[in-house]
């Protein structure tokens, strides 16, 4: 009888949910919206409920389910599938593994959801199951996940692989952990528009000037975009962006000396005109040899790469 696995990737706004066959292959995914502050406590309900109706739809039965593995947002503490505190659902010190375990009865594996992002890129995406890598995520914010020697890290209370939050300018933009001058207030799409909306005041010649009047603000895209044209703005955005973030990658890669880094998230959309620049600065700031043993790759899986991962994380306690 074939056996499933499930995987769930928690974001803010929509729960993403799939049922996929222990190759990999997604039999079925949906969206469940995301139920914040004083009713996050009905979130596993809500995952068990549509979970319930959808075998019920493929006419699988619950003992041909091996385990759920869950991305959640905030600080993860992978051993005992408590989440420490994720911010923007409202949970602070909640026990998601034991409510899953007790509703379902099935092993519950819980993780950061940067992490299981990188982890599903790892099995079915661009990572190859490589066994030392790193994943970046530039989206609104900044996420990160490492495997080392083939496992994700995940630390001691759920920080490791936080890359978003890794210091790059002293004194530089608050971040949303209360910081100043991280890495997410830089290389995340809120990031390089905001430089961008600095930088443009300089440049009255910049196409970015007009998208700015028009709609009173910039995006990541438009900054790319405008780059790709050879606009002088919006190249000195990207080359000041990708040096932070290429100067904060090779420091990651001489502790770990990954065979590949994988870029995703919305500004990853920007394919080779992202690259292409972040190699440069890569190979300015790394180890030589450290540079030679890693190839970078764009993130392939798009948003399933949460329920891929989460999916994984059971096969891989599995075995
Ligand atoms: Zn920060």
């Amino acid at each position: 009888m074939e056996k499933y696995l499930l995987g769930v990737d928690i974001g803010g706004t929509t729960i993403k949910v799939g049922i996929l066959t222990e190759q990999g292959k997604i039999i079925d995914k949906w969206e469940i919206p995301t139920k914040v502050a004083s009713k996050a406590d009905q979130i596993p309900i809500d995952i068990w409920d549509s979970i319930v109706r959808k075998i019920s739809q493929h006419k699988i039965d619950k003992n041909q389910l091996l385990g759920i593995g869950v991305g959640a947002p905030g600080f993860v503490v992978a051993e005992t599938g408590d989440i420490a505190v994720a911010v923007n659902v409202g949970w602070k010190d909640f026990p998601l593994g034991k409510i899953l375990h007790d509703l379902t009865n099935l092993p519950v594996y819980i993780e950061n959801d940067a992490n299981i992002a990188a982890l599903g890129e790892n099995w079915l995406g661009s990572g190859q199951l490589a066994d030392n890598l790193i994943a970046v995520t530039l989206g609104t914010g900044v996420g990160g996940g490492i495997i080392a020697n083939g496992e994700i890290i995940s630390g001691v209370n759920g920080t490791a692989g936080e890359i978003g939050h890794m210091t790059m300018e002293e004194n530089g933009a608050p971040c949303n952990c209360g910081r100043q001058g991280c890495l997410e207030t830089i290389a995340s799409a809120t990031g390089i528009a905001r430089i961008a909306q600095e930088k443009v005041k300089h440049y009255s010649d910049s196409t970015l000037v007009t998208i700015l009047n028009e709609k009173n603000k910039l995006t990541a895209k438009d900054v790319f975009s405008a780059y790709g044209k050879g606009d002088r703005c919006a190249t000195e955005v990207v080359e000041e962006v990708t040096d932070v973030l290429g100067l904060a990658i090779s420091n990651i890669a001489a502790i770990l000396n990954p065979s590949k880094i994988v870029i995703g998230g919305g500004v990853s959309k920007a394919g080779e005109l992202l690259l292409n620049p972040l190699k440069n600065a890569y190979k300015k700031y790394a180890l030589p040899r450290s540079y030679e043993g890693s190839s970078f790759a764009i993130a392939s899986l798009g948003n399933d790469a949460g329920i891929i991962g989460g999916a994984y994380l059971v096969k891989k306690h599995l075995s």
